[in-house]
Formats: C-alpha cells, sequence, structure tokens
C-alpha cells in the first residue's frame, strides 16, 4: 500500500527571497508551511546576486523584524550618476524622490539571515530538496498534490512557485503561464571583482562601444556589467580584457574603485517577461516564476519581496473566506510587474545605443541620451518620477493580521487552517 502523502496548508516551492519572506509571514499568523529548496544550505547561502534594496522592501523588512543586520552592515544610497559623451551626471534621487533612498546589502547576505530568522522561529526548510512534479489532486477538494525528486509526496491547500524562471509550478498551470516577452538585442557580461576601495554609487555609462555599469555590493566587492553581442560566451573575455574595457568605457580615474581578482564572471542574457496570470485555482506565482526582469534597474529581488509582501495578505484572507483576495493578489502584482518591466525598458533604452547603429550616427544618439540623463537629474516631475521608481518609494502591505503574536504558529508540515 503507498503511504499516505504528507500535509500541509501552504507548499512553498523555492527558498528565495520570495519564498523566504512569503514562510516567514504565513508561518507567524499560524499557517502551517512547507517549504523546499532545490539548492543545499550552503549553495543557497553562497549565491550572489542582487545587493540593491528598495526603499519600501527595507521598511517592510524592517517591520517584520527581518534586517536588524541590514540596516547594522547595509549602507544608503541616495544618488547614482550616469556617464555620457566624458560628462559625468550626478542623480541625486534620494532628495528628488522626497526621501526614498536604497540600501546596499547583498543578496545572499539577506537571504542568509531569512533562513536563519526563519529557523530560530521553529520553521523548517527541506534544502537538497527539489520538487519534480505539481499536479491538481484528484480528490476533487481543489487541493494539489507535490512530489520532490526523491519520490516523497505531499499534499498542500496551495502550492506557490518561488522557484524562478520556467518552474514546476508554472509548468502545472493548464497550457502554462508564459506571457509576452522580450530578448534585448545584446547581453550583459556580469562580474564580481575584487575592489580596492569601496563602489560609493551606482555608475551606469552610456558609451559609444556599449553600456557599462559599477554596482556596490560590500566593502572590497563590487559588481560590474559590460554590454557584449548577443550569445557572446564568458570565455570570450580574459580578465585583462574585462579590466580594460570597464576601465574604458566607466572611465574609471582618481579615486575610482578598480576591479582586481575577478571572484566571479557570466553572461546574463538580456530579456524581459511577465506571466500572463500568476493564479490557477490554488496554484500561485510569485518573484522570478512570475516574471523576469533584466538587471538594469536593480529590481529583481525587490519585486519578488513586493509579490511575497502581497501574496502573504490574500492568503491569509482566502484561508480567512474573503472571496476574489487571489485574483486581487494577481491583478496587483502583474500591474506592478509591468510597471517594473516598464521602467527597466526605459533605463535600458536610456543606457544602450540602438541595435546597428551605423558609426556616424552614435554621436547624435549619444546626445540625445545626454539630454535624457539630465532631465531625470533636474528637479522637475520627471526626475521626480524616475526617482520614486528607481528608490522604491512608498510601502508594501503588512498582512490586516499584523502584529501576528496573537495567533500561535503551527508546526511546519501541519495543516494550520
Ligand atoms: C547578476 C545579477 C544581478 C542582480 N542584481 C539585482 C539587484 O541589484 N537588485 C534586484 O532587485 N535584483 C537583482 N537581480 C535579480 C534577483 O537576483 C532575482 O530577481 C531574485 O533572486 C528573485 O528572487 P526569487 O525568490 O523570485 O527567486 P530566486 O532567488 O531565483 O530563488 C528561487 C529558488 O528556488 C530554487 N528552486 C528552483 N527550482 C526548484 C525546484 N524545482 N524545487 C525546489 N527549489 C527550486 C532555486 O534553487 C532558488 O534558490 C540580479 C540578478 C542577477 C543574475
Amino acid at each position: 500500500m503507498t503511504a499516505r502523502p504528507a500535509r500541509t496548508t501552504v507548499a512553498i516551492v523555492g527558498a528565495g527571497p520570495a519564498g523566504l519572506v512569503l514562510a516567514h509571514v504565513l508561518r507567524r499568523a499560524g499557517v502551517g508551511v512547507t517549504v523546499h529548496e532545490r539548492l543545499s544550505r550552503a549553495a543557497l547561502e553562497g549565491t550572489a546576486r542582487a545587493g540593491v534594496l528598495e526603499h519600501r522592501v527595507v521598511a517592510y523588512l524592517r517591520a517584520l523584524g527581518l534586517a536588524d543586520r541590514l540596516t547594522a552592515e547595509g549602507e544608503r544610497h541616495g544618488r547614482c550618476e550616469i556617464s555620457c559623451l566624458g560628462e559625468r551626471v550626478e542623480v541625486d534621487y534620494g532628495t528628488l524622490s522626497g526621501g526614498a533612498r536604497h540600501w546596499v546589502y547583498p543578496q545572499q547576505s539577506l537571504v542568509r539571515d531569512l533562513v536563519a530568522a526563519y529557523e530560530a522561529a521553529g520553521g523548517e526548510i527541506a534544502f537538497g530538496s527539489p520538487v519534480a512534479e505539481v499536479a491538481a489532486d484528484g480528490d476533487g477538494d481543489g487541493g494539489v498534490l507535490l512530489r520532490t525528486a526523491a519520490g516523497a509526496r505531499l499534499r498542500a491547500d496551495y502550492a506557490v512557485g518561488c522557484e524562478g524562471a520556467r518552474g514546476v509550478v508554472a509548468a502545472a498551470f493548464p497550457g502554462g503561464a508564459a506571457g509576452p516577452g522580450r530578448r534585448y538585442p545584446y547581453d550583459w557580461l556580469t562580474v564580481l571583482a575584487r575592489i580596492d576601495r569601496p563602489v560609493q554609487r551606482v555608475r551606469y555609462a552610456v558609451h559609444a562601444d556599449g553600456f557599462a555599469g559599477m554596482m556596490p555590493r560590500t566593502a572590497d566587492v563590487g559588481r560590474f556589467y559590460l554590454e557584449v553581442p548577443p550569445g557572446e560566451l564568458p570565455g570570450a573575455w580574459a580578465p585583462e580584457r574585462i579590466r580594460a574595457e570597464l576601465a574604458r568605457r566607466l572611465d574609471l580615474a582618481g579615486a575610482d574603485p578598480r576591479p582586481g581578482e575577478l571572484l566571479e564572471t557570466g553572461v546574463l542574457r538580456m530579456r524581459g517577461q511577465v506571466a500572463d496570470r500568476i493564479r490557477h485555482g490554488r496554484l500561485l506565482l510569485a518573484g522570478d516564476a512570475a516574471h523576469t526582469v533584466t538587471p538594469s534597474g536593480a529590481k529583481g529581488l525587490n519585486a519578488a519581496v513586493g509579490d511575497a509582501a502581497d501574496l502573504a495578505g490574500a492568503l491569509l484572507a482566502d484561508l480567512g473566506g474573503e472571496p476574489g483576495a487571489l485574483d486581487g493578489y494577481q491583478r496587483r502584482r502583474l500591474d506592478a510587474a509591468w510597471r517594473t518591466q516598464e521602467f527597466s525598458d526605459r533605463l535600458l533604452d536610456l543606457l544602450h545605443l540602438p541595435a546597428g547603429l551605423p558609426p556616424g550616427q552614435r554621436a547624435f544618439a549619444l546626445r540625445l541620451r545626454l539630454e535624457r540623463i539630465h532631465r531625470i537629474a533636474r528637479p522637475g516631475p520627471e526626475a521626480a518620477d524616475f526617482a520614486r521608481a528607481y528608490a522604491g518609494a512608498g510601502e508594501l502591505p503588512l498582512p490586516a493580521v499584523w502584529p501576528p503574536a496573537q495567533r500561535t504558529p503551527v508546526a511546519s508540515g501541519t495543516t494550520g487552517r
């Protein structure tokens, strides 16, 4: 006889920022939660990706008590620079937005903090446990069945795909969930490098030979980007060539940090996509599973936490019997995803020259871009709009049941409905 599957209320697939934030809020509100993560704990906590966190995301994490280390060790940034035609324009977006600024804190540190806090609160994460298949439960009560690669079965009232693009939960949507997307006509070489001094602010370089970027991470590590032809392989770029090209396009001089040892290099296929739906019955998507956004505006992680914050409230409302709560999640977060996509697309358009532009027309295109850069640096409605979107001004919704201490958390793996 086959063993009966374990039961839970919400099965979360993926312990990235989206999955971890969602798990925290639900569990603290007394909902039974399981979290399955494909990677080992060491691999998850060692994966360097984002590092620029929006104002509203940090405010939300703070309100949950999840940002102590972030605010102690992270740095606030309210200015960036965009260089073009030899001019370096400072954008004081902290002031232009009316006070919203970024926090710089590496994604892997945030993930480590979230895992530690979840475990300290009694939660458990199944590391090294990829979910292989998700399907509607044949029992007919709208539940979901999950099967791990090791063959364990789990029955959940809801399954949330927080496992990044092309995940198993989206694959269980009839016909899939993929919506419109765009493949950009260039890629970005991504570099994590030791630096001789901290990156004081994000720098974007609009250059006739292609975009370059420099982002802060920690005191001795910086994130660098170089525009390269689409389909480029990382092996085409020797470390010396990368360092020289970064120095040339970013015009590194004087007190600027210099990339030294290259800790990681890769090529990011530049694409944007938004799912056409992020809810099918009790199947839900959040974070990169719902949308792919290029790193141009540092939005992916921030959008993932935004989804998790909204979904936590919607699931609690649905569990409390509020009709339409999950439809509201889908509507709000698809709208937000398109706003984010539009912002990133606009920024990419500013930072890159049109593909195939003849050399004789590049000076004209660069001069037009310099004009646009001045407009977002000069106080006025356009600059304020850019600054607010860039810094992530505003708030994420805290669930109505907050503070959750009034409810008793239910142990992981049990049904807390
Ligand atoms: C080079 C680079 C720089 C970036 N910079 C920024 C930045 O500055 N700011 C910003 O906001 N964003 C940035 N991003 C984007 C950001 O890293 C992502 O958008 C963010 O990680 C999305 O979070 P998530 O929780 O949705 O997904 P992820 O962080 O991808 O987490 C998904 C998790 O699910 C796990 N998983 C996958 N499949 C399964 C399965 N079948 N079963 C169980 N687990 C599974 C994965 O192992 C992973 O741990 C950057 C990305 C890159 C690549």
